[in-house]
Order: structure tokens, then sequence, then C-alpha cells
């Protein structure tokens, strides 16, 4: 089974590239065999969609109700309607910093599926939980509660040890081959074999030119969540070069 590379980048709270740069990336994605998106903040959806037709846009975050009195919340179908086609939900930085639990992570994975967008649903461990031999443990509980019941190859898996994230520190090859097969063989005991088969699952953390290839050619490795190298338009390019050369 052959699952398309997704090589998605995060730009978190940052403008990102100019539109010239964009366009550059918009040309190499629409070169690309495999799948390209930017996820830029909300206000800049449109625009980027317009600039980098050929990229797949995606959002940082959605709430899991329809509408309401949410000030400041965005709903997953006006996510939608700005023109992302992708949402990444979860995000370590949400989970520590706002507080998410993986209920709520999954409400808004629910939100996604239903508004039409893929859910880009983020896992991972911290350094703590890898140092005590309980990063196993601590990602199938993440799976198990994050996932939506009646998930299916709409889903989008980013494994992301959060002792990688922004730190240059990234897991080894196999460290991070390891971590997805046991995430596979787990959405294998939770959906079916061929809803796992098909489910890509992204690496991130400190994904960077230099390592991105050796990653993304491991079995289970369908791509990568990218952050700080997303920023820059050379870097992101080369890394979906990278994504492109090991596809076959
Ligand atoms: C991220 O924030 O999802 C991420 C992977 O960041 P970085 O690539 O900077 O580690």
């Amino acid at each position: 089974m052959t699952r398309r590379k997704l090589v998605a980048g995060n730009w978190k709270m940052n403008s990102g590239p100019g539109s010239d740069d964009l366009r550059a990336i918009d040309e190499v994605a629409n070169r690309a065999t495999v799948d390209v998106a930017l996820c830029p903040p909300a206000t800049m959806i449109q625009q980027v969609h317009a600039i980098a037709p050929n990229v797949w846009i995606g959002g940082q975050d959605c709430h899991a109700a329809k509408s309401g009195a949410f000030t400041g919340w965005l709903s997953a179908e006006m996510v939608r309607n700005a023109g992302a086609a992708m949402v990444i939900v979860g995000h370590s930085e949400r989970r520590a910093f706002a507080g998410e639990t993986d209920g709520d992570v999954r409400g808004k994975a629910e939100a996604a599926l239903r508004a039409g967008l893929l859910p880009i649903i983020c896992v991972g461990e911290s350094e703590q939980q890898r140092a005590s031999g309980n990063h196993v443990a601590t990602v199938l509980a993440q799976i198990d509660a994050s996932l939506p019941a009646a998930s299916d190859e709409r889903v989008i898996v980013a494994y992301e040890p959060v002792w990688a994230i922004g730190t240059g520190r990234t897991a080894t090859p196999d460290q991070a081959q390891q971590a997805h097969a046991f995430i596979r063989d787990q959405l294998t005991k939770l959906f079916s074999p061929e809803v796992s088969a098909k489910v890509r699952i992204q690496y991130g953390g400190s994904v960077k030119p230099n390592n991105a290839a050796e990653l993304m050619s491991q079995a289970d490795i369908d791509g990568a969540l990218v952050g700080g190298a997303s920023l820059d338009p050379r870097a992101f390019s080369d890394i979906v070069h990278a994504a492109r050369a090991v596809h076959g």
C-alpha cells in the first residue's frame, strides 16, 4: 500500500514567507508527486490559498462546536470556508498552553471531519515520559482518546515527540519508525487493517533538509509536519524535494 507523502508546514504565530517565496513553493508543489500543505495563521488562510493554489492549506486549530458563544474561536466550517482543506488539532503547544485534553482534541477532529476538513491529529510524549520508558503507553493512550471513534483514511496522525519540537533534537529514524509502527498497530486494533494501511502518519520534531530524507524513507513515516523550517522557503522546498525523492 503506497500512501502519498504529506509535507505540511506549520507557521504557528508567524507571518511566514512573502508572496514571491510563496509562489516559488507553489511551483515546487505543482511539480511534486507528494502532497504539500501550509498552515498559516487563520487570518492568512485566504491570502495564502490565493497565492499558492497548488498547496493544500491547513488551519492550526478549530473549535469542536458548529457555532455559538465562543469568543475568539473559529469553527471547523469557518476554517473550511476560508479555503482550508485540513486542520491541525491537538498540537503539543495547544495541549500545553491552552490545556487541551485528548477529549477536546477528539471533539475538534470530529468537527473537522463533519466540515469536510482532514484533521492532522498530533500526539507525542514528553522528554520525561520517554526517559521513564512510558512513551509507548503515553502515545497509545493519546491515540485511543484523541481519534474519532469512526476514524477512516481521512484522518492524518502526526507523531511529534514534544522533546523534539523546536529544539533541534530530532528523533532518530529508528526511534521515529518504532513509534509510527506501534501507532499503526494501534490503528489496526481500533479501526481495521484497511484503515490502518491507509492512514498517513507524519513525523514532526525538528525536521530539516539534512534529516528529512532519512526520516521519510522509513516504512511507516508518511511525511513531515514542519515547524521552524517551514518559515524558510528554501529549507521547506528542500524537505518537499526529499519527500519526492524517497516517495518512489
Ligand atoms: C511543530 O511545531 O509541529 C514542529 C514540528 O516544529 P519544529 O519543526 O520547529 O520542531
